[in-house]
């Protein structure tokens, strides 16, 4: 069974219509209005982590755009999660 809200064969509900008629989140560099999911490695200190290793991979999943790959600005502290130094995300 289909279970995929705008794909299955469902008559549209009040949640379907409501996410349909919202406005579209826009990529605030090249205006796309699509993105994809994309991972950030962190190499995190061993000592952290509680194991005996120098660091632990820890992948962490955030949305870019699908045009540009400027990640999606509503991602809470995307520099930091990036490692830059300045306030405006840089490709
Ligand atoms: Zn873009």
């Amino acid at each position: 069974m289909e279970t995929n809200l705008f794909t299955g064969n469902q008559d549209a509900g009040p949640v379907k219509k409501a996410i349909l008629d919202s406005e579209n989140y826009q990529c605030t560099r090249c205006g796309s209005r699509t993105f994809k999911e994309a991972f950030v490695i962190k190499k995190v200190s061993g000592v952290v982590m509680g194991v005996p290793k120098d660091y632990v991979s820890v992948p962490i999943p955030l949305l870019v755009c699908d045009h540009c790959g400027l990640p999606a600005p509503n991602i809470k502290d995307v520099n930091r999660l990036l490692g830059n130094k300045t306030t405006t995300p840089q490709q």
